[in-house]
């Protein structure tokens, strides 16, 4: 029986209707999850909760539109990425497994932790190179427009910048066996991670960044900070690249107890003043 795909490289109009659902499927997927995230964090829940908002400023549809449009050219990546792992199977060159059987059970619930851990090592090299001089002023300043994110900014990024760090996805069913469902629920945690990130608000509980477990967990506050500072905080999921070679803010802790711990009303909210 021949495979839906197979056949797709040699043929145009069959790669670009692959290329229009990936392009469609990833586009849904974002405004699902970020445009979820942005309504009940910002919309619903701004006035009432607007005390625990990191930044004491509201995101104007001017920046809103600029996070969106570039958004859009990330998912364009995205489907050329969809591509790419596409051909590698049909080359045979990728490790992607639809039966789990293969491996087993064990080794499928492995293999999604590896890939979190992967990508952590490799956003945070990637990223930091990303802040050297030129390749900053010409591809990280796109995401670095916003000083103080939305969750429409999780995909804002220049095109080459979201081929370096979403293409940890080929490289990942290259060198390891990968079932497509760890494929599918490492890009979903990954863009629920990155809106979690550019949330703007804080929701984890004050004590969170200095807990023996939770100290190790990005928040809404670290990355935020990264915003601010430009140079401290470059992880993606854990803080641990940052604590373990010295990025981590100086005054994160201290930052983050008092967005968390702060009560009542946006009135009585205190501005940060460290960055
Ligand atoms: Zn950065
Ligand atoms: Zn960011």
């Amino acid at each position: 029986m021949n495979h839906p795909l197979d056949g797709i490289l040699t043929d145009v109009s069959k790669l670009t209707d692959v290329m229009l659902d990936s392009f469609l499927s990833n586009g849904v997927r974002y405004i699902l999850i970020a445009g979820l995230a942005y309504f009940i964090v910002h919309i619903v829940m701004a006035t009432w909760y607007a005390h625990k908002r990191i930044q004491n400023v509201t995101p104007d549809g001017k920046q809103i539109s600029r996070e969106m449009r570039y958004s859009i050219g990330t998912l364009i990546v995205f489907a050329a990425l969809d591509i790419i792992v596409i051909w590698l199977h049909e080359m045979g060159v990728s490790q992607l497994y639809f039966d789990v059987a293969k491996y087993g059970w064990w080794y499928l619930l492995a293999s999604f932790f590896a890939t979190i851990l992967v990508h952590d090592a490799y956003f945070y090299f990637i990223h930091r190179l990303m802040h050297v001089g030129p390749i900053y002023e010409r591809v990280h300043k796109v995401h670095h427009a916003s000083t103080n994110p939305t969750p429409w900014a999780a995909y804002a990024f220049h095109p080459l910048e979201a081929v370096l760090e979403f293409g940890i996805a080929v490289v990942l069913v290259v060198v390891m066996p990968l079932h497509i469902i760890v494929l599918l629920a490492f890009v979903h945690y990954m863009l629920l991670m990155n809106c979690l990130a550019h949330l703007g608000f804080e929701f984890f509980p004050k004590g969170f960044a200095r807990h023996p477990i939770g100290r190790w967990f990005l928040t809404a506050t670290h990355h935020n900070l990264h915003h601010r500072t430009f140079r401290y905080n470059y992880g993606f999921y854990f803080t641990f690249w940052d604590r373990v070679l010295g990025t981590n803010h100086p005054h994160y802790e201290d930052l983050f107890d008092e967005v968390a711990g702060r009560e009542g009303s946006l009135a009585e909210q205190t501005p940060l003043v460290r960055s």
